[in-house]
């Protein structure tokens, strides 16, 4: 591939920038004093961070964040495809917004994300929500100022869903963070490895890794302003750097990033088994600013299935990998995603997964029922799982984790614990929630003036899911 093809040229993000600013003079013509821009986002932190860069755009464009879509005179839906649940939600919501638009015929409604990239999708859009203004596909967001320019003059439909299969790098768009101590950092987009079930290769492009100089310099401004956590992205964070003319890996970019100077941990996610080094896990161990939590998709404990999967790795080599991150790091988090009801899937199949959750002991587990995807391998396999065997297996995986993430919530009781506080618990106000290190939510109380801070809490009970304590001063 060649690099320069992918990187959108500074010319060409100047172009958007002058789209802005032709928006900005189009609000300004308008009687109305303020505009207010709502985003809805579904799906994963690639798309959250889509969605920050969607609203900066907005905002540069004269428009007034808002959470709430009854008042808004635009609103963009960012769209998620990854499971049939998430599609169906998009569309239930893009058409719930119909009343809004009836009672403002002024509102403006766009829908982008993975799930309008599919043409099947697209044509649902176009044949059943003739209110939708405009669709973009994941590759096109940085065009958000012309395609928006354009509507507001002409007033007709449009469809910038020309993806393509290699997808493309937009830099220097404005941000707008939701949070002024937590921040995404894209490190690479796309992906190349064709899992037989998963839709994210088609709809988000071939893999392609930012310049190692804009990651570091959006981080070295984070840290500027006092961000605590960064959370690097990427379909598979260790394919960072393959695309690039120098030799420089994910994990040369992570010694790099801890350079940095400033009081915050990094993260990152994804990671495929099959590309996790020793290199990576050393220096994650090296560097006390790299949480010490790893999320490592197993997406089935069955060699045959992980085989028909597409995964290139098997059992045997991903426990290896486990077990060196426990030698380096011996109380490190280990999370990771299952899929269960994958065609095929045997009850043999699906005990070796099961038996995979105890012999790891994970501290979490995000586990998928199955969902076929239009022209994905899987789709057209034959034995897919009938939906009641793939529900009793999907609880019986719940049960087996529980028992497991209870287990280990134990360990925590009577520690201290380094959390971040992001804010006020939503099932209790009178309690403030933060994470520590290994990513466990810990519930204390506390005055707000703590939000966004790293505090210390002695915990006193743990739960399935959290944890609780006490503020030490
Ligand atoms: N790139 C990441 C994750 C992408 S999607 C990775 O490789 O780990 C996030 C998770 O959704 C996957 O890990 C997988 O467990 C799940 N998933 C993807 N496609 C799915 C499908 N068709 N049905 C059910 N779960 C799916
Ligand atoms: Fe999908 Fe596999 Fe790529 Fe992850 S690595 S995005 S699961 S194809």
């Amino acid at each position: 591939m060649e690099r320069k093809e992918v990187i959108i040229s500074p010319e060409k993000i100047k172009e958007q920038y002058r789209y802005m600013d032709l928006v900005k003079d189009l609000l300004g013509q308008r009687m109305q004093s303020v505009h207010y821009a709502y985003v809805e986002t579904f799906g994963c932190q690639q798309n959250e961070a889509d969605s920050e860069r969607i609203m900066g755009m907005l905002v540069s464009m004269g428009y007034t964040k808002t959470t709430d879509p009854t008042n808004a005179d635009i609103i963009i839906v960012n769209t998620c495809a990854v499971r049939e649940h998430a599609e169906l939600r998009a569309l239930s919501i893009t058409g719930q917004f119909k009343h809004l638009k009836e009672k403002k015929r002024s509102l403006i409604i766009g829908v982008c994300g993975c799930m309008v990239s599919q043409e099947h999708r697209k044509e649902d859009i176009k044949n059943k929500y003739p209110y939708i203004n405009f669709l973009f596909g994941t590759s096109m967001n940085y065009r958000l100022p012309e395609i928006l320019y354009t509507a507001l003059i002409k007033q007709k439909r449009a469809y910038y869903l020309d993806c393509g299969d290699q997808g493309n790098i937009a830099e220097g768009l404005p941000v707008e963070r939701e949070s002024s101590f937590k921040a995404w950092v894209s490190v690479m987009y796309g992906c190349n490895n064709f899992c037989t079930y998963c839709v994210v290769p088609y709809v988000r492009g071939r893999e392609r890794s930012r310049d190692k100089g804009e990651i570091l310099s959006e981080i070295n401004d984070l840290a500027k302003k006092g961000y605590k956590e960064i959370t690097l992205l990427g379909q598979n964070v260790n394919s960072y750097g393959k695309d690039l003319p120098e030799e420089y890996d994910f994990a040369d970019l992570l010694s790099d990033i801890c350079k940095i100077e400033g009081d915050f941990t990094v993260r990152f996610m994804t990671s495929h088994p099959k590309d996790a080094s020793k290199k990576l896990i050393d220096t994650m161990a090296k560097n006390d600013k790299i949480a010490k939590a790893f999320h490592l998709p197993l997406q089935s404990g069955s060699d045959r299935i992980l085989k028909e999967m597409n995964r290139h790795y098997d059992k045997k080599s991903y426990l290896e990998l486990v077990s060196y991150m426990r030698e380096r790091m011996p109380d490190i988090a280990i999370t990771t995603d299952i899929i269960v009801g994958f065609p095929g899937e045997t009850e043999e199949d699906f005990e070796e997964t099961l038996e995979m959750l105890k012999t790891v002991e994970y501290d979490n587990i995000y586990s998928f029922i199955y969902s076929k995807r239009k022209g994905t391998k899987a789709s057209v396999m034959e034995c897919q799982i009938p939906e009641k065997v793939k529900k009793e297996r999907f609880a019986r995986m719940i049960e087996t984790q529980n028992a497991i993430s209870n287990g280990k919530n134990n360990i925590y009781l009577d520690t201290v614990q380094r959390v971040l506080v992001e804010g006020r618990s939503k099932t209790n106000p009178d309690k403030l929630t933060g994470r520590n290190e290994k990513n466990r939510l810990v519930h204390f109380s506390g005055p707000d003036s703590l939000i966004g801070c790293w505090a210390n809490i002695k915990i006193t009970e743990a739960e399935t899911f959290s944890l609780s304590g006490e503020l030490i001063k």
